[in-house]
């Protein structure tokens, strides 16, 4: 156990691969750093090549990378920086490599998250998009590569911990599992309030700092409705067994209750390093750097139903799960569409859920087979979601 592990960490330069490097930083002499990727941020990718000093840093835009390129150069840096998404795929997949953390957003991700579970890597998977989107080719990828798919969601990872050890035992002894959620920060918003709020405001997440779109997707529910689709994959479980519970506070990370009613719950203060570090250490414990729970200031934990008017999207994950396969990848692309268009001040916060539900409408995917079908899929979602955008757009 004590040998060097290899990582590379794809998406180093946002909210998990920040806080990646944080849990690394506390364990010198346990972890060596493969490579380390970014989109476009060169700052934030340089400054982590001159402390962690990774073998390789990749940019998946070229003229961002020739960039980093120059300034590497320019510090004598010995990191190699290479570019293009088929980087991406090589790094994650190389046989220097023992585990690859998956933090890229969205379904960007796939294709390198794909390539680490075919290679049979240790794979830590926070891009949950990456799941949604490829479903059944993505679980089916992992078995024959031979990879360890552990999840880094806490809300997966607290049902993880809560599960019994081996999987042969969930069907017998699981009744169902409670996804909780914060409900996000207009979970008591007034709902004639909800079609003026604003990016600014829904990226002002009550508990956490968080990337954009998934702080977009905390506000919709969004979140929990892709959560609930990834804990189809990652549990093998019918929609009808996944629950979802509104609990602000963000102390029980998920539960699970079997089948003679008793109820195990995971809990912590609301901080994505423990999760980040039990996947690291798994099946061991180490230290993650969050505080622990302090029983004796904690107020009131508290619990809600989701309200179906204020969180419409959340409904439709169990309706694309009893959907033909590859409609899971509609939605995604379709959301990220419309949360991009939001962001970007285009399209009304409320009008998220319609371009989202007006897509699903509008396409029935035809089963993929490989990388490139759902790649296809994606692809034709978007621009379908892209005239729902322009249709709706206030
Ligand atoms: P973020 O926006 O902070 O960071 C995203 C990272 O991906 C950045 O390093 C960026 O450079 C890279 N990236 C973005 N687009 C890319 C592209 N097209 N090609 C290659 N790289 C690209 O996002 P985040 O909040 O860290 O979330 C990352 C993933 O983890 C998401 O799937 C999210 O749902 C999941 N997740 C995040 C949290 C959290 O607390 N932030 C919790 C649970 C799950
Ligand atoms: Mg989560």
């Amino acid at each position: 156990m004590t040998e060097l592990q290899s990582i590379t960490i794809l998406g180093s330069t946002g909210s998990i691969g920040t806080n990646t490097l944080d849990v690394l930083a506390r364990h010198p002499g346990r972890f060596r750093i493969h490579a380390l990727t970014a989109s476009t941020r060169v700052d934030a990718l340089l400054e982590q090549c001159v402390r962690f000093r990774p073998r390789f840093a990749v940019m998946s835009s070229p003229p961002h990378a020739s960039a980093l390129r120059d300034r590497v150069r320019a510090l004598a840096l010995p990191v190699e920086v290479l570019s293009g998404d088929e980087a991406l795929c090589e790094v994650s997949a190389s046989t220097e490599v023992d585990i690859v953390m998956a933090a890229i957003v969205g379904a960007a991700g796939l294709a390198p998250s794909l390539a680490a579970a075919s290679a049979g890597k240790k794979l830590l998977l926070a891009n949950k998009e990456a799941l949604v989107v490829g479903g059944q080719l993505f679980m089916d990828a992992v078995r024959t590569g031979g990879a360890t798919l552990l999840p880094i969601d806490s809300e997966h990872s607290a049902i993880f911990q809560c599960l019994p050890e081996h999987p042969s035992h969930w069907p017998d002894r699981l009744d169902h599992i409670l996804l909780t959620s914060s409900g996000g920060p207009f979970r008591d918003t007034p709902l004639a309030d909800l079609a003026a709020m604003t990016p600014a405001q829904a990226c002002a997440h009550p508990n956490f700092v968080m990337g954009r779109k998934i702080s977009v997707d905390s506000a919709t529910m969004m979140n929990k409705a892709l959560e609930v689709i990834e804990a189809r994959w990652l549990f093998d479980l019918p929609g009808s067994q996944i629950k979802v519970l509104i609990h602000p506070q963000q102390i029980i990370h998920s539960m699970v209750q079997f089948k003679d009613t008793s109820v195990l719950a995971q809990l912590g203060t609301p901080d994505m390093r423990v999760p980040i570090a039990y996947g690291l250490s798994w099946p061991e414990r180490m230290d993650s750097g969050a505080q622990p729970l302090d029983f004796g200031t904690l107020a009131s934990l508290t619990f809600r139903e989701p309200e179906r008017a204020r969180y419409p999207g959340l409904y439709l994950s169990w309706e694309v799960l009893d959907a033909p396969q590859g409609t899971t990848a509609v939605l995604n692309a379709a959301n990220e569409v419309a949360v991009a268009a939001f962001l970007a001040e285009g399209l009304r916060f409320d009008r998220i859920h319609a371009v989202n539900h007006a897509t699903l409408a509008a396409l029935v995917p035809s089963k993929p087979a490989n990388l490139q079908d759902l790649l296809a899929i994606d692809r034709e979602a978007r621009s379908v979601a892209q005239t729902q955008v322009r249709r709706l757009a206030a």
